[in-house]
């Protein structure tokens, strides 16, 4: 049966901290894997020599799962009471940052891990910090490999604290700190006796006990351009309705163009063409007049459109090893969109692994976290992180690697000199 509802959570952990385990123990535990697959890891492992891990299988059902999938691969999913649990697996700090920054996920709860015998890692922190910057309410701490320290409250509390600690500073409440071991299956899906100590949830439980964010489409509408393709005499505009609604007959805005247009139809394969489209869809429409649109606008009702501007706030997160430099032109990504952008001015720097304030006025060094003025070389249509956040988060693109993200805090105007 379908489930009913579905829950985007993203995993994130220092590397070795047990994240794939964790991941295999929640799959094998919800019996959420293909009828002989546990089987066959183990099979492979025996024949391999090497001892079961439940790590292996996780990675094996990734494989299995990305064979069949050609778009965003790092996603699978569990089902668990009726809910659909979809993963987010970070594996690095990239990737995490591209996923959440791109839009390609939207996390609506996180998981952080953290091994119970190294304590918190740099990592860790910065998970943290990426977590709290886009705007993650909903957090799960795991103190993960418990059996390392004989299911010690001493060591748990230790690590809980000095995190929680850590958090609070960054206005991050967890809803739960919880001792377990992945690969003993302690507290993951089960409650475990190891911990008689311990009276809080599973991570199962405390997963359940999270709350889907808010449905998009009671948000203005966005829908950013992707493609235009021409078919005959019609244009068909393509993407994905992000937030809000697309009906026919609605007069649509696009920015930063400023065009405008009439809904004409709304397209589908093999089927009743639609009167609406609501927010996730990735669809296809057509207009009453012939503008000229392209790849990187984004449509609004003509009530709600998004800001367009050349200058804005935002806060950023550096993850290059070189250098972000005022005065030095990178690539920004925002949506569809993609335009040449300058840091005008670095107005204040954290680290975001102390959160010590820095004083640097030039440039972003790698882990750097800083509130700035970005200018655009062209008008770009954008949100403020807190309204839309789809529309209010992009990437920093230097060379052809996406090496920091940032939210949009506040709109500018334009400067006096043109960039
Ligand atoms: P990842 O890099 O975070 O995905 O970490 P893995 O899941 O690959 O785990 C790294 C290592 O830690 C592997 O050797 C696991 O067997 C081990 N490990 C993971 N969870 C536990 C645990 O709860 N207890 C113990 N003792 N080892 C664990």
């Amino acid at each position: 049966t379908e489930a009913s509802e579905r829950l985007q959570v993203v995993f994130v952990g220092h590397v070795d901290h047990g994240k794939s385990t964790l991941l295999g123990r929640l799959y094998a535990d919800t019996g959420s894997l293909p009828d002989g697959h546990l089987e066959k890891v183990r099979q492979i492992c025996i024949r391999q020599g090497k001892p079961f891990e439940y790590a292996f299988l996780f990675d094996a059902f990734l494989e299995e799962q990305e064979q069949g999938i050609t778009i965003d691969t790092a996603r699978t999913f569990f089902r668990w009471h009726n809910r659909q649990y979809l993963i987010l697996d970070a594996p690095g700090h990239k990737e995490f940052l591209k996923n959440m920054v791109s839009g390609a996920a939207r996390a609506e709860a996180a998981v952080l891990i953290i091994d119970a015998l190294e304590g918190v890692q740099e990592q860790s922190r910065r998970h943290g910090y990426l977590l709290s910057l886009l705007g993650i309410r909903q957090l799960t701490v795991v103190v993960n490999k418990m059996d390392l320290v004989q299911y010690r409250q001493a060591a748990f509390e230790e690590i809980a604290r000095s995190y929680q600690r850590f958090l609070r500073e960054l206005h991050l409440e967890p809803a739960h700190i919880i001792p377990a071991s992945a690969r003993e299956g302690d507290n993951v899906a089960c409650a475990s006796s190891a911990m008689p100590w311990y009276h809080g949830p599973t991570l199962l439980e405390s997963l359940a006990a999270f709350g889907k964010l808010p449905v998009r489409s009671d948000q203005p509408l966005r829908f950013p351009v992707q493609d235009v393709y021409k078919f005959d005499a019609r244009r068909i505009i393509a993407g994905r309705v992000e937030t809000g609604e697309l009906r026919v007959g609605d007069t649509v805005v696009f920015s930063p163009s400023n065009k405008s247009s009439v809904v004409r139809s709304i397209e589908a394969f093999n089927a009743e063409p639609p009167q609406t489209a609501g927010a996730g869809r990735c669809t296809g429409f057509t207009l009453n007049e012939q503008i000229f649109i392209e790849r990187g606008e984004i449509v609004s009702r003509q009530e709600t459109p998004p800001e367009v501007c050349t200058r804005f706030r935002a806060n950023v997160f550096w993850m290059g090893s070189n250098p972000l430099r005022r005065g030095s032109t990178y690539r920004l990504r925002l949506t569809t969109a993609e335009v040449e952008m300058e840091l005008e001015e670095i107005l204040s720097v954290t680290d975001a692994v102390s959160l010590a304030r820095i004083t640097r006025s030039e440039h972003l060094e790698k882990n750097d976290v800083a509130q700035v003025v970005i200018k655009t070389r062209k008008p770009l249509a954008l949100d403020r992180f807190a309204d839309i956040d789809v529309t209010g988060r992009f990437v920093i693109v230097d060379g052809c690697d996406i090496w920091g993200g940032g939210i949009v805090m506040e709109p500018l105007k334009d400067a006096q000199e043109p960039f």
